[in-house]
């Protein structure tokens, strides 16, 4: 039977896909263009979709016996998938994207990895290198898959603590080396080089089930702060996993977006972990994070809080204010308020900027797509290098919601878990005020130094509730006096 569709469209689909993807990404590199660039990659992987359906009207009748069937559940699963996407994306709050990013990594590790399935079970693989290809996109496919799982469970708290028992390192390298040694059974036997011990699909089982165990105690021992760069890592594997399988199925649509988000993911993962300025492999195998046992410095001075109020009139009455949004103003959700109070303070004359630390939150840029929702201007938000000799010269340093991001140990303390990782100076600001509810400790676990300084003062209460305080006592005062 003839094939309905010419090659030339669907050569054409899957160019125009491949564009999409990559101009998508560069609109990505600024904030200022990030959402169009979501939007247009989104249309890329839109267009990638419909070349898959014109590759299968563009394969002869013949060939595929199943035709109505295979288009009929690829249909129902887009629906479920997407649909699913859909209520899930709206309904999750910005404090669980991270968990959200983790999972849906999860999902295209699996994807990749159901892809080899089909392709190793289905024995329709041909030829040594086609096969080595499938089973590699295969063992990263899994490995992202169950790896991201464990790391949504820390995010989400299902998991609380590191699994660490003594030996891991050299039980998982172990696990390792018998998934590829069992993979290149698999190839020796299916080329004909021997009769396999015992029936092939079962060995294909085997293999999948060691990757999925890897993944899992790969992550186990990684501590919850590290799982930022965890997560870039598995998107990595994601993308490379399903560029692999686009090779398999000679599909240059998943090649390209396979080989775009596996270079993405891996771009990232190396900008975050010199963010800690940590090596990637001192993520992966070393202790770090609030199961550290590690004794902490003496902390001189005592907490001094104060009423919101007097901190926003204080600001308010300051020439140079910088902002210092972390954690705990995504939890608050005090975004608008605090946008609001910095209007305030500018109406005042105040220069206010905000400073953002690229591992503030709990995902990469998590705080500027919570600035930039309450409608901060880009051009008031700076990162870490372009801002950190600027406190110096500041009146004021508002951390809000933040603390291991300005803790300076980080800087002083060699027993400290987050030593070496770059801080922004709040510390060397003039004066330093810190709104957060309690005594809680940071991400890493840990009693801030800052807090005890002689020019810091603690504003204890929720975020929001803090702002609506001093929203009030700013507006008290009413317009005249400026700074
Ligand atoms: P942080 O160190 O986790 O501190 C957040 C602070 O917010 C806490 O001390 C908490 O103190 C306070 N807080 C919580 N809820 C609050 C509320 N409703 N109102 C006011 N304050 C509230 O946050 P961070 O300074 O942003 O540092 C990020 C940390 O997370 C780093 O250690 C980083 O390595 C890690 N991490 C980052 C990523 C990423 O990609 N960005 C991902 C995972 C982990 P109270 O309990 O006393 O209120």
């Amino acid at each position: 039977m003839l094939t309905m569709i010419p090659q030339l469209i669907i050569g054409t689909t899957d160019l125009a896909a491949a564009f999409l993807f990559m101009y998508g990404l560069k609109r990505m590199s600024s904030p200022v263009t990030a959402p169009s660039g979501i939007f247009v990659a989104g249309l890329g992987m839109l267009t990638a979709v419909l070349a898959s359906f014109l590759y299968i009207f563009g394969v002869s009748t013949a060939a595929q016996p199943h035709l109505v069937v295979n288009v009929g559940l690829a249909l129902t699963a887009l629906v479920v998938g997407g649909g699913a996407a859909w209520w899930s994306g709206k309904k999750a709050a910005m404090t669980s994207m991270p968990q959200m990013v983790a999972l849906y990594n999860g999902m295209g590790g699996g994807a990749a990895g159901a892809i080899a399935a089909v392709e190793l079970f289905g024995n329709k693989t041909h030829g040594v290198t086609q096969m080595v290809v499938a089973l590699m996109g295969a063992l990263i496919g899994a490995v992202s898959l169950s790896g991201s799982l464990i790391a949504w469970a820390k995010l989400d708290g299902v998991i609380k603590h590191p699994l660490r028992v003594k030996g891991q390192q050299v039980f998982n390298g172990a696990v390792m080396l018998a998934t590829l040694a069992i993979g290149g059974y698999i190839v020796f036997a299916a080329q004909g080089g021997a009769e396999p011990v015992i029936a092939m699909p079962i060995l294909i089982g085997v293999f999948f089930g060691c990757a999925l165990v890897f993944g899992v105690l790969m992550t186990l021992p990684i501590g919850g702060a590290d799982m930022p760069v965890v997560i870039s890592i598995y998107n990595a594997f994601t993308g490379l996993a399903v560029g692999l399988e686009g090779f398999v199925l000679q599909n240059p649509a998943l090649m390209i977006a396979g080989m775009v988000v596996g270079a993405a993911g891996l771009l990232l993962t190396l900008l975050m972990a010199k963010a800690m300025n940590r090596s990637v492999s001192n993520v992966l195998f070393t202790n770090f994070g609030p199961a550290t046992k590690h004794k902490q410095s003496a902390i001189k001075g005592s907490l001094k809080p104060t009423e919101a109020g007097d901190a926003g009139i204080f600001m308010r009455y300051a020439k140079t204010v910088i902002i210092i949004p972390g954690y705990g103003l995504a939890v608050a959700q005090g975004q608008q308020k605090l946008y609001e109070f910095v209007k305030l303070l500018q109406a005042a004359g105040v220069a206010v900027r905000f400073a953002v630390h690229p591992v503030a939150g709990r995902m990469p840029g998590q705080m500027d797509v919570l600035l930039a929702e309450a409608g901060v201007p880009y051009d008031l938000i700076f990162q870490l290098d372009d801002i950190n000799d600027d406190f110096a010269t500041t009146d004021v340093a508002l951390v809000i919601g933040a603390n291991d991001v300005v803790n300076p140990a980080a800087r002083t303390d060699k027993s400290s878990p987050i030593f070496g990782m770059p801080i922004l100076n709040a510390d060397k600001a003039k004066h330093v005020y810190v709104v957060k509810r309690g005594e809680g400790k940071g991400y890493a676990g840990i009693v801030n130094a800052l807090f005890y300084e002689d020019n810091c003062n603690m504003v204890y209460g929720d975020a929001q509730v803090v702002l609506v305080k001093m929203i009030e006592a700013v507006r008290g005062l009413g317009s005249s006096n400026a700074g």
